[in-house]
């Protein structure tokens, strides 16, 4: 499998593709139907599958245009997603193959109910939408905490090396608030050097890893002692609760101003 490649989409979204292994192409989330054209004509392939994360435009508004354009291309979404035309249901734990690639499904609600990730086991590779975000994760627009903290919990327990590519670039909007509620992580400096660096040489900060977000990302930090007491200091309840720990460092991002 050939690395993933971001096609830059709007403000700050990602389309990523990648090969499967019979030379077609492998499309995330694609929110508009041009700037994919354009890459898979500049590839000379063809179409082969398109993995959507959830409903938001954003993900999925260049449907149409593509399925019309490629019309025996795959798609797949959680079952019941809104997305107006045909396409193949997944759930939660399913295992499907692309080719001999093998992919699993993981449920992560939350950003929406029907929200869910794609993960490749080899090489390990996460497709993540707006679920989990480098130093970040999607707001709450559909879901609660319990959801929230499932989702994370899935998410953290993936292999440590497993690559993440996130649908948004945030990251450094996203370390600038970890610095705010967060600012003795002792990974933080030197993470957030690292990827003002990248974004500046490569434009694009992902993607990131599971180990590294174990280090940084706020979310996957609900039962680090050092965070709790940092978001009890700050907060008028004191509960420990991972739920409500999560919760209370999402309401805090909904309103963060780098
Ligand atoms: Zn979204």
């Amino acid at each position: 499998m050939n690395n993933p490649v971001p096609i830059p989409a709007f403000t700050d979204n990602y389309f990523w593709c990648l090969d499967d292994p019979q030379g077609r192409l492998i499309v995330v989330d694609p929110g508009d139907a041009a700037s994919v054209l354009d890459y898979v004509q500049s590839q000379q392939k063809q179409l082969g599958t398109i993995l959507i994360t959830h409903e938001h435009d954003d993900h999925c508004g260049g449907l149409a245009e593509l399925v019309h354009r490629h019309p025996h291309v795959r798609i797949l979404a959680h079952a019941h997603t809104p997305l107006g035309i045909p396409y193949q249901p997944v759930e939660h734990g399913m295992e499907l193959n692309i080719g001999d690639l093998l992919v699993r499904i993981i449920a992560t609600p939350g950003h929406t109910q029907r929200h869910i990730c794609y993960f490749f086991s080899e090489p390990e590779i996460l497709f993540c939408g707006d679920a989990l975000f480098s130093a970040g994760c999607g707001r709450l627009f559909e879901g609660n905490a319990r959801d929230l903290l499932l989702s994370m919990q899935r998410l953290r327990a993936l292999p440590e090396a497993t690559r993440i590519y996130c649908a948004h670039e945030y990251t450094l909007t996203n370390l600038a608030f970890v610095q705010s509620i967060w600012p003795n992580n002792p990974f933080l400096h030197d993470f957030t050097q690292f990827m003002t660096k990248r974004l500046h040489e490569e434009q694009c900060t992902l993607p990131s890893t599971i180990c590294d977000e174990k280090r940084i990302n706020p979310f996957f930090n609900w039962d680090n002692p050092d965070l709790i007491r940092q978001v009890q200091a700050r907060s008028s309840h004191k509960s420990r609760h991972a739920e409500d720990v999560l919760y209370e460092i999402r309401q805090w991002r909904n309103t963060f101003k780098p």
